[in-house]
């Protein structure tokens, strides 16, 4: 596989604290269900409390949202060029400097190949790591403000609220494999909808915020009805795997 720097269609970790406005709208329930078949190669040996967590992220926005039905094929990937409704997904153990040549707040990646449209989409493990520490130490230290403010009987700065709403330590046990997951489906999307740019909200804006992740938002990590509709257009009827 060639990968053409310029034609990366990459997802960032975002550090600004700015909120993106929502444009999600629940979707129309799906008339029927349509299946798409993905490889997950797992070089990260995650756990299976961690697995369960990365495919029922991405089995409610694809099958919940879409009416997209996810078979899981574990570990192993046929050797051919995949169909329309095919995808590889590796999490690789890395934190992406390779291809980068140097530290990024890239997390996710879906590369062309030399047909225009790629298959594959990759997930930084390590970055997935990092973001959720970022985010354990913005929650600590928002806990803590709050704590000293409480026992000295004073009200608490809103700036805290903008670093860490109270009830960010909920989110933080099943972060890394909640980050892994939405990356990859933003990925997967990329590639599904051959979607080079991005959304202003939704799952497929540009770059994900810490933030965002301690309010326990569901609707930001979703998609927009009309990625939905482009999604449930592309994969009907069911499309059988090809062999080539
Ligand atoms: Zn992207």
């Amino acid at each position: 596989m060639k990968t053409v720097p310029n034609s990366l269609r990459i997802l960032r970790l975002a550090l600004a604290s700015a909120l993106i406005a929502s444009l999600y709208v629940a979707a129309p329930a799906a008339a029927q269900t349509q299946e798409l078949i993905v490889y997950l190669i797992d070089h990260q040996f995650v756990s299976d409390t961690e697995m369960a967590t990365i495919q029922d992220e991405i089995g409610a926005i694809f099958h919940a949202q879409a009416g997209v039905d996810i078979r899981w094929v574990l570990d192993d990937s046929p050797r051919r060029q995949l169909g329309n409704n095919e995808l590889r997904f590796l999490i690789l153990a890395s934190d992406g400097t390779r291809w980068f040549h140097g530290p990024s707040n890239v997390i996710g990646l879906a590369p062309h190949d030399d047909s225009g449209v790629g298959r594959n989409c990759f997930v930084f493990y390590r970055q997935a790591l990092w973001f959720r520490q970022q985010a354990v130490l913005r929650c600590r230290e928002a806990t803590r403000a709050r704590t000293q403010a409480l026992s000295a009987g004073v009200a608490v700065d809103p700036s805290i609220d903008d670093l860490a709403p109270a009830e960010c330590g909920e989110y933080l046990p099943s972060l890394t494999p909640m980050v892994v997951a939405r990356a990859a489906a933003h990925e997967m999307v990329h590639i599904l909808l051959n979607k080079l740019d991005h959304s202003e909200g939704s799952l497929m804006r540009k770059s994900f915020d810490i933030k965002e992740w301690l309010e326990g938002d569901q609707v930001s990590f979703r998609l927009l009805p009309e990625e939905i509709t482009a999604l449930q257009d592309l994969l009907t009827p069911v499309a059988t795997t090809p062999a080539r």
